[in-house]
């Protein structure tokens, strides 16, 4: 017998006609090149993305097209996130810190029809807009009046693309399965690959980050996303907070800068903030050079990499802050985890409580975990068996934009990391199988900087790790085998990369090794590599 109540979709246009009628005044504060302080609310925001979607559909856009934004934290980017999708468009938010070759075949590969960018970003317009031949509109996200030069054809302004427009839209009804937004991952080897989200899969992940074990927001919050738009959604807060009615500070192209964010945090009155542990450690050095204190945040949200130790309690001892770490992805939409404490957690003495609070935490309702062994072997939540950490649920990518093939194993998606689940449902990340290295929250893949390295004459094998980095959380480490005869020092072989990679890609050191440790199938054993030269760190 099926249930008798209404088939209601979810979608992000239900979602922003909910946050009109219950939360149409919650404040949304940005700070942008234009202006340090621009206020506005829900209600004007969800007007302008009328106009922005009558301004679409002049220009041709039907549904399930792709809209690329380049863009910061701001109310604008909030408003192509809304307006985008609620007309049935799909929302591609880029990285632009990714290199120009990335950057040409994501904007390729998703075939962009519009493409949204940031006044600071423009000299990398500039450059790379000739490379994109399906984008057949750039506008950049300020006023008329702060248009710069500019080279690229018919660039045109974000207010003057909206301010003739009717601010009343007939928005669709959309079928909750359909695409709302994308976004690029990086892959271990090759090309970035497309995560596409559904409405249905972005109003469950919203429904639960919102919820008290997660990121737990109510009305009277202030959140602050530092986690750009542009990567994993901002950790879905953009949707969160105005489903619950907060208050949103959105940093613009300060979400670098410790002072400005402290200054934020505090003129805000911000109660929660989200971010890489990169951010937070240069906020921690800043706050003790400077004497100064974040009076109103009582919790952040570190994820993205492995929360330092010494990051969290610091933030307990000396400044009142909880932290609660968290574990997600890309193609987790992102949430996977968040460590809240649970009734057990009280009977367990100090050290054994920050030793759990230091694990990645526990998957809500909507994840589902798993540890297999390499033979695909569910291994025990014990706390102790560590295996391949794979996931299922509804906001759980099953395939990779335009990829032929599932990205599943046998119904579940292998999330390349390797972990141990405790008794309690703790999870503790370990190691990771996928050969990247996370440096201040952005991956670089050791396979393409193996190849540079293997391309120069003097090099027979090379290898890169993931060296533990207080700063950046990693950085790469290169191990270079050289040819019998050859010879090439560190620094040169440094200075190979130049121009290769992006710069930040570049390895920070080299070790050389007479030969390298191989697995039983010809692999170089990165694990045997990371214990070998652990010191070095
Ligand atoms: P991304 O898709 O760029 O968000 O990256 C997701 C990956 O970042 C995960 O699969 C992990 O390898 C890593 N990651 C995310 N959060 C954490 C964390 N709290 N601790 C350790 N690694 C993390």
């Amino acid at each position: 017998m099926k249930g008798l109540m209404m088939d209601y979709s979810l979608t992000v246009t239900s979602l922003m006609r909910h946050v009109e009628a219950q939360h149409g005044g919650s404040e949304v504060y940005s700070l942008t090149v234009e202006n340090p302080a621009h206020r506005t609310t829900y209600a004007e925001i969800f007007r302008r993305c009328a106009k922005l979607a009558n301004a679409l559909r002049r220009l041709g856009l039907t549904e399930g097209d792709r809209v690329a934004t380049m863009a910061w934290n701001d109310y604008r980017h909030m408003e192509l996130y809304y307006g985008i999708s609620s007309m049935g468009g799909v929302l591609h938010t880029i990285n632009p810190r990714l290199f120009p070759e990335q950057l040409q075949y994501i904007v390729n590969h998703a075939e962009d029809r519009f493409l949204f960018s940031d006044p600071l970003l423009l000299p990398l317009l500039e450059k790379l807009h000739g490379a994109f031949p399906t984008v057949e509109a750039h506008v950049l996200l300020c006023s008329r009046e702060a248009m710069p030069d500019s080279s690229v054809p018919g660039l045109i302004s974000y207010e003057e693309l909206i301010e003739g427009e009717s601010d009343s839209y007939d928005w669709p009804d959309l079928d909750e399965n359909l695409a709302s937004s994308l976004c690029y991952t990086s892959g271990t080897t090759g090309n970035p690959k497309g995560v596409l989200f559904s409405h249905r899969s972005t109003i469950l992940h919203t429904y639960a980050s919102g919820l008290a074990d997660l990121i737990s927001i109510n009305s009277t919050d202030s959140v602050l996303p530092v986690v750009p738009m542009f990567h994993a959604n901002a950790w879905g807060v953009v949707y969160s907070a105005p489903m619950a009615g907060a208050r949103l500070v959105l940093p613009g192209p300060k979400a670098g800068d410790p002072e400005a964010l402290v200054a934020m945090m505090n003129g805000e009155r911000v109660s929660k903030a989200l971010g890489v542990p990169t951010v937070w450690l240069g906020l921690l050095q800043y706050l003790e050079a400077s004497g100064k204190k974040l009076e109103t945040v009582t919790s952040l949200v570190v994820g993205g990499a492995a929360c330092p130790r010494s990051m969290m309690v610091d933030f307990a001892e000396r400044h009142g802050i909880h932290v609660y770490h968290a574990w997600g992805m890309t193609e987790m939409s992102p949430l996977g985890s968040v460590n809240a404490p649970k009734v057990t957690t009280a009977g367990l003495d100090p050290a054994a409580r920050l030793e759990q609070q230091l694990s990645q935490g526990r998957a809500p309702y909507g994840v589902e975990m798993r540890l297999v062994d390499d033979d695909g072997d569910e291994l025990p939540r014990d706390g102790k068996a560590v295996g391949r950490l794979q996931v299922r649920g509804p906001w759980v990518a099953n395939r990779y934009y335009r990829a032929e093939e599932s990205a599943l194993e046998d119904g579940w998606f292998d999330t390349g990391d390797v972990a141990s689940i405790d008794s309690e449902g703790f999870m503790r990340i370990t190691d990771r199988t996928k050969d990247l290295i996370k440096s201040g929250g952005e991956w670089i893949s050791s396979i393409e900087l193996e190849d540079v390295a293997m391309a120069h004459p003097a090099v027979a094998e090379a290898a890169v790790i993931a060296m533990p980095h207080e700063r950046w959380s990693e950085r790469p480490l290169l191990i270079a085998c050289l040819k019998e005869g050859e010879s090439v020092d560190a620094d040169a072989l440094l200075a190979w990369f130049e121009g290769k990679v992006a710069k930040w890609w570049i390895p920070d050191a080299v070790q050389f090794a007479d030969e390298l440790p191989h697995t039983a199938t010809g692999k170089v054993s990165k694990l045997k590599l990371r214990e070998r030269f652990a010191a070095a760190a």
